[in-house]
């Protein structure tokens, strides 16, 4: 049985829906902070913190868990900078808990949820696994550093691990089912989508002078099903006795945050209007993955990871 932890939250609940439909039985720790209790999708849920050792002794003494995947985070950039003591408690001293019981229950297959933004201001894209990590805010350094224990970890418990560095996840599960929700919402695609269902009035553009084409943002958006799938692979590789290895999830191509408005409209058919911002603190200017690795060793492929596409589901899921 697999242990999804935030599997009430945006990309976990998608990944869970992916293992049940593949036939896995999942159970879910979320402590519904962030995430929403309709978005759990097994029967096999508790409601704790992974940060409570008593949680975790009472959830592995109910279940029979043989893998686990980490996507429970705090994942705000602009918050993280703000709050980094939160970011490390959640981020980093609970999911050494996790992990902790993980040693204790004899646990060797984790996948874990780590980030692009470990790579910072880069000096050249697409970016690969081995660029430079030089993270510029908390949300970031919490995640590298847990990387950094499950190196250590494997090496001395032999837990072996999946790190997947996610671009930006977008998108929603294409049946309706679920759909991207964060309260508050700060993601750039639900809120110019919410400009054009009319619920903003407008959305703000964080900086227009980054060193861009257009002046704005370039980021790489993957989809919500693209980044499950990947899951989905890398529990297998472990399962075939795979070593530890880290692996981009991106679509490998780039889009300014002007680009994603013009591309909303166009999907939508309505007018947003934008407005130009400074800069929101903690923002690298060009994040796009080179992903040839989870191709080549997972045999990944996304399917719906054009942007059009990705905008559609997103859009279609909002109506259902
Ligand atoms: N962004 C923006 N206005 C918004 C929200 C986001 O201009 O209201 C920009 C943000 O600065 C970043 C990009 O859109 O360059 C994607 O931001 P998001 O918060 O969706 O994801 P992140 O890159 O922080 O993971």
């Amino acid at each position: 049985m697999i242990l999804v932890t935030g599997g009430a939250g945006y990309i976990g609940s998608h990944c869970v829906k992916r293992l049940i439909d593949k036939g896995h039985e999942v159970a879910v720790l979320d402590n519904l902070s962030r995430g929403f209790r309709d978005a759990v999708l097994t029967p096999h849920f508790m409601q704790g913190s992974i940060g409570d050792r008593s949680v975790l002794d009472a959830l592995f003494a109910r279940w029979p868990i043989d893998a686990v995947m980490h996507f429970s985070a705090l994942a705000y950039v602009g918050e993280s900078v703000e709050k980094p003591a939160e970011y490390y408690e959640n981020n980093v001293a609970q999911t050494l808990t996790l992990l902790t019981a993980c040693r204790d229950y004899g646990i060797t297959q984790f996948i874990f949820s780590s980030t692009c933004a470990t790579y910072g201001d880069v000096k050249k894209v697409p970016i690969t696994e081995e660029t430079p990590i030089a993270p510029l805010n908390p949300y970031g350094h919490s995640k590298h550093m847990v990387e950094l224990i499950l190196r250590d970890f494997d090496t001395a418990y032999g837990i072996r691990h999946c790190v997947f560095r996610y671009f930006n996840a977008a998108g929603a599960d294409p049946a309706g089912q679920l759909r991207e929700r964060h309260d508050p919402e700060t993601h750039l695609i639900p809120i110019v989508l919410d400009v054009a269902a009319g619920k903003r009035p407008h959305v703000q553009i964080f900086g227009t002078d980054y060193p861009t084409p257009d002046g704005t943002c370039i980021r790489d958006y993957i989809h919500v099903n693209d980044l499950s799938d990947a899951h989905i692979l890398g529990l297998e590789y472990l399962r075939g006795g795979g070593a530890s290895q880290v692996f981009n999830l991106g679509s490998e191509h780039g889009y300014s945050v002007r680009e994603i408005i013009r591309a909303c409209e166009e999907v939508t058919g309505r007018r947003v209007a934008a407005v130009e911002g400074p800069r929101r603190a903690g923002d690298a200017p060009q994040l796009v993955a080179d992903s040839t690795r989870a191709k080549t060793v997972l045999g990944w492929q996304p399917q719906r990871s054009e942007l059009r596409t990705i905008v559609a589901d997103a859009w279609r899921s909002r109506a259902l």
